[in-house]
C-alpha cells in the first residue's frame, strides 16, 4: 500500500500517564538477554530504517480497530469467532471518536476499521468522517453480507473512506462459499468489488491461504486482474478464534506458496502484502539476491526476471553504484520489486512492532492474532499502552527472540510470526513454527530446539511452479 499521507510526526510527548495501567502478563515474557539468543556475528541488516522514518518505538505504522466484533457470517477461519449480536460492552460512538483522537495525535499512517463487519454499526459512516475531518485515513474491511449495498459503498466514499478492503478466498462460489459458511457470498463479493470500483473507492482484496485454496493462486490472481484490484493481501493462518491447526500450511508448503506469490509478483499489475509471513521478507531478499547474481553473472541487463528467467523488458535495474542511490540497501529488492512486493515496504513490522490492534471493547493487543491483553484504552492512553507495555516492549526488543528467531540474520527485518509462535507454543518470543530457514549460527542440537514445529508430512506439494 502506498503511505495514505506523509505525515510522519515524531507523535506526543512520551510522558508517564497517571492514569497507566497494564494488566499482568503471562509468565511466558522470559527475562532478556539469554545467552543462546545473542547474536553470534554482527547483524548486517540492523541499521535499516523503519518505513518512512516512524520510530516503531514511539508510533505503529498501522494501527487496526474492530469496530464491532457482530457478523452475520459464520467463517471458518474467524478470528473474532464472530456472533451476530454486538457485545454490550462494544465502544461507543464517544469512545470510538476519543480513541480516533489518538490516533490522529499519533500520526499513524495507516487506520483500518475491521470486525466483526463494520457495517453492524450504525454509526460507521459518522466515524469515518469524523476521522477523514482530522485527517485520519481511514481504510474499512466490510463483511459480503445484504449490509454491503451500492447505496453504503457510495455513503463510505462520500465519509471519506480511503480504501475498501474485502476478501476473496477462491476464485471459484465454491471454493469461498465453503470457506465463509455462506451460499452466494462469493457472488456478492464480486458485486461489492464492482460497485466500489465504480465508486472510485481503491480495493484491496484479503484472502487466507491455507489447504482449502492454496491450489487456486494462479485463477485468483486471474480474478483480480478483471476487477482491477490496487493490492492483494495475503494472510497465512494462525490457528485462533475458529481457526483450525489442520489447516495450518507446514514449513515447507509456506516456501511453496512463497515461490508462487513471488512469481506472481512479476507478473500482476497489483501490489502484493503478506499478513502473519514476515519470512516471506527473507525468502524476497535471498531471491533478489540470486536475481542480481544470476543478472550479473549473464551480463545481459539487470532487471528483474520471470519465472523461467527470462530478463522482464522495459524494467529498471537495480542501483549499481551505491552513492548513487540514497537509502540503497545490500541485497534489497530493486526499485520495480519492491513497488510490486509491499512485504518490503512494511520490513520490521510485526505484531506490536508498527503495528498495534484495538478490540471492540478496548483492549489493546499486539495484533488481533496474538490475545496477550496489554491495556485497554478505558483506562490508560494509547501512545502509553504501545510504548510502554511490557507485551510490546518485549515484541519489539529482537534480542529477546528464542530459538533460531534469535540467532537469525534476518532477524531484524522478518523476527517471525509472534502470534503464530504464541498460537503454538503459549510463548510470544519462540521461534516461528512454520519457517524451515536455517540460520547459519543456529545449531538446533545444542540448542535443544527442534528445526520447525509445524511440518506435517505431505505426499504431493501444494503449490505446483
Ligand atoms: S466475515 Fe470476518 S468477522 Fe465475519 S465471520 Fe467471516 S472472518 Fe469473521
Ligand atoms: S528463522 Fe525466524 S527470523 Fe529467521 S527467517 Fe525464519 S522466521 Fe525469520
Amino acid at each position: 500500500m502506498q503511505p495514505l499521507h506523509s505525515v510522519f510526526g515524531s507523535g506526543p510527548d512520551n510522558a508517564e500517564s497517571s492514569k497507566r495501567h497494564f494488566p499482568q502478563e503471562r509468565a511466558t515474557l522470559h527475562d532478556a538477554g539469554s545467552s543462546t539468543n545473542e547474536p553470534k556475528t554482527p547483524e548486517p541488516m540492523h541499521s535499516i530504517p523503519a518505513r518512512g522514518g516512524i520510530d516503531y518505538d514511539e508510533s505503529p505504522f498501522l494501527a487496526i480497530w474492530e469496530v464491532t466484533q457482530s457478523c452475520d457470517l459464520a467463517c471458518k477461519h474467524c478470528r473474532a469467532a464472530a456472533q451476530p449480536i454486538a457485545h454490550p460492552d462494544q465502544l461507543t460512538n464517544a469512545e470510538g471518536k476519543a480513541l480516533i483522537d489518538q490516533i490522529a495525535d499519533l500520526h499513524i499512517p495507516v487506520f483500518v476499521f475491521t470486525g466483526g463487519d463494520p457495517l453492524k454499526r450504525s454509526d460507521v459512516f459518522e466515524l469515518i468522517r469524523y476521522a477523514a475531518a482530522k485527517g485520519v485515513h481511514v481504510a474499512l474491511t466490510p463483511s459480503a453480507t445484504p449490509l454491503l449495498t451500492r447505496e453504503a459503498i457510495f455513503k463510505l466514499k462520500e465519509a471519506g473512506l480511503v480504501r475498501l478492503g474485502i476478501s476473496l478466498d477462491g476464485s471459484t462460489p465454491e471454493i469461498h462459499d465453503a470457506f465463509r459458511g455462506l451460499p452466494g457470498a462469493w457472488a456478492r463479493t464480486i458485486q461489492a468489488i464492482e460497485w466500489a470500483n465504480e465508486a472510485g473507492i481503491p480495493i484491496q482484496v484479503h484472502s487466507t491461504i491455507s489447504r482449502h485454496n492454496a491450489l487456486d493462486l494462479d485463477n485468483l490472481c486471474a480474478l483480480f486482474e478483471k476487477l482491477a484490484i490496487v493490492m492483494w493481501n495475503v494472510f497465512f493462518l494462525v490457528p485462533v478464534g475458529r481457526g483450525q491447526l489442520a489447516d495450518l500450511l507446514s514449513g515447507e508448503e509456506f516456501e511453496q506458496v512463497f515461490g508462487k506469490i513471488y512469481e506472481l509478483s512479476h507478473r500482476v499489475s497489483f501490489q502484493i502484502k503478506t499478513t502473519e509471513a514476515m519470512h516471506y521478507r527473507r525468502y524476497l531478499l535471498q531471491h533478489n539476491l540470486e536475481e542480481r547474481k544470476f543478472s550479473h553473472a549473464h551480463g545481459n541487463g539487470h532487471g528483474p526476471r520471470t519465472a523461467n528467467h527470462e530478463p522482464r523488458q522495459h524494467e529498471p535495474g537495480p542501483p549499481t553504484d551505491r552513492s548513487s542511490s540514497v537509502g540503497y540497501e545490500p541485497g534489497a529488492p530493486t526499485a520495480d520489486a519492491q513497488a510490486r512486493s509491499h512485504a518490503w515496504v512494511t520490513r520490521r513490522v510485526n505484531d506490536g512492532k508498527g503495528f498495534m490492534f484495538i478490540s471492540h471493547t478496548g483492549n489493546v493487543y499486539p495484533s488481533g492474532f496474538l490475545p496477550i491483553h496489554a491495556g485497554n484504552i478505558r483506562e490508560t492512553p494509547l501512545a502509553d499502552i504501545y510504548r510502554n507495555a511490557p507485551i510490546f516492549k518485549a515484541l519489539r526488543d529482537t534480542a529477546r527472540l528464542r530459538g533460531k528467531c534469535g540467532a537469525c540474520e534476518f532477524k531484524e527485518i522478518c523476527g517471525g510470526s509472534r502470534a503464530r509462535a504464541y498460537a503454538l507454543t503459549g510463548d510470544p518470543l519462540a521461534q516461528e513454527p512454520c519457517c524451515i530457514y536455517q540460520p547459519r549460527n543456529w545449531h538446533p542440537r545444542e540448542e535443544g530446539e527442534p528445526a520447525a514445529i509445524c511440518q506435517p508430512a505431505l505426499a504431493t506439494p501444494l503449490v505446483t511452479l
